[in-house]
């Protein structure tokens, strides 16, 4: 695996408008993504797991900008690519492509496998002749994995899985580099998830694709994943290695996500660490530490008090906790 990141986020924020507050007391904010900082190297899957709305989705586009960060800056190979126009980004945008968990809902009910990828050629001029087109659309239907009368189909007449497939095909058609696949298989059965997660790590060592791949199931990011990022209320706590991640978790939450995740093997793992609570809200995070409330081994006066900066321990964790060691 080469070192050279293809995609990094330095210190990225994005906040939203929230409800207002009252008559002149102005509107509150909603930090989805709190000064994030991480990269996904050349040929690489970089795991992104947390709750449901904990700002993972939001940091994918953010990083695809197909969303505008309220600050920091995204590098693509290098190249600050924050402040670029939408017609400056036009280049880029065959680079960096999208997966989404609702492939359905993102395919137009009205036109065919054939339509869709024809489209998706077109719009970034990947093709010239009509037979060149056809050709192209052919592969890209065999690769991955539909046969080709599936190309005068049209979405309502597949499965999940087989339209994650054309999510998939509509993505590599114009032969991205990096690719966010956000949640691609949480909707599917577990057993068609693990053909979709084969299909794409085929694709990975045929392509050299670098993925974010976004999950709330650790399950799946462990077998994907070379490293892992997981994130709480819109920062980053943990990133390490997929091994390290899995067998010496260093952050509380992380800890407690791996005992509420179903373990295959029951004794492989002893310690239960169990979240309590809900996720507070990120329109009024906690102070200190935004993990205080819910976790077992918080210090009064520190934890609550101080907000624990990403630091690299000895044996290579990336941890934002004060007691973690
Ligand atoms: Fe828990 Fe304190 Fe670490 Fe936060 S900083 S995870 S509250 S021990």
């Amino acid at each position: 695996m080469s070192k050279q990141p293809i995609i990094a986020a330095e210190s990225l924020c994005k906040t939203f408008p929230g409800p207002s507050r009252g008559i002149g007391r102005g509107r509150s904010q909603l930090r989805a993504v709190d000064g994030v900082t991480l990269e996904v190297m050349q040929g690489e899957t970089l795991g992104l797991v947390g709750e449901s709305g904990c700002g993972k989705s939001t940091l994918g586009r953010l990083l695809l900008r197909l969303q505008d960060p309220t600050s920091g800056r995204v590098y693509f190979d290098g190249q600050d690519i924050t402040h670029l126009s939408q017609s400056a980004l036009r280049p880029f945008r065959s680079d960096m492509q999208i997966i989404f968990q609702d492939p359905y809902s993102s395919l137009n009910p009205r036109m065919t496998v054939r339509a869709a990828l024809s489209e998706a050629l077109r719009v970034h001029g990947m093709v010239g002749t009509a037979s060149e087109e056809e050709q192209r659309i052919a592969a890209l239907v065999e690769r991955v994995g539909l046969r080709p009368e599936h190309m005068r189909r049209y979405p309502h007449e597949f499965s999940g899985g087989q339209r994650q497939r054309i999510g998939i095909a509509r993505a590599l058609a114009v032969s991205p580099r990096f690719i966010v696949a956000d949640e691609p298989v949480s909707a599917l059965d577990v057993s068609i998830q693990a053909q979709i997660v084969n299909l794409l790590s085929d694709l990975q060592e045929e392509l050299g694709l670098s993925y974010l791949f976004i999950a709330h199931d650790l399950h799946v990011v462990e077998h994907v994943s070379q490293r892992v990022a997981v994130m709480y209320l819109g920062r980053v706590v943990e990133l390490a290695t997929s091994g390290q991640i899995y067998s010496q978790p260093r952050h509380p939450y992380t800890e407690a996500l791996l005992s509420a995740a179903p373990e295959p093997d029951p004794s492989a793992r002893k310690r239960r660490l169990l979240l309590q609570g809900d996720v507070p809200s990120p329109l009024d995070p906690p102070s200190g530490c935004a993990f205080h409330p819910r976790c077992p081994i918080a210090e009064k006066g520190l934890c609550d008090r101080e907000v624990p900066g990403l630091r690299t321990l000895e044996s290579g964790h990336e941890v934002a906790c004060h007691l973690a060691r």
